[in-house]
């Protein structure tokens, strides 16, 4: 995940108050949405997008695996790792399941 600079939103905090922390990748999906139409046209379609919690704590949003074999729903609860998606068919990392994701 590129790291965002708008600064904690607990304190406040920014710049030199926060540090990068390496995360695991690997998290739980809290919802998801389904993308059939996408205003900027490089974005390929269907996508689903989806909030994760990840396993150390923050919230982030994060494409779900695409493609014709992508389940669209069902994603409540799913345990999900970040994998990095170089097929240029959608963004260059998904979030897969943890269940199918070790030979995808
Ligand atoms: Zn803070």
């Amino acid at each position: 995940m590129p790291a965002q600079d708008f600064g904690c939103e607990q304190c406040g905090g920014h710049d030199a108050d926060l540090d990068i922390r390496e995360l695991a990748g690997t998290g739980t999906v809290l919802e998801a949405v389904l993308i059939t139409r996408h205003p900027n046209p490089q974005v390929a379609t269907p996508l689903t997008l989806g909030r994760i919690q990840l396993t150390e704590g923050p919230v982030v949003y994060g494409a779900l695996s695409h493609g014709d074999d992508a389940p669209s729903s069902g994603w409540s609860g799913v345990h999900v790792f970040a994998r990095d998606d170089d097929s240029g068919a959608g963004p260059s990392q998904v979030f897969v399941p943890v269940s199918r994701g070790a030979n995808a």
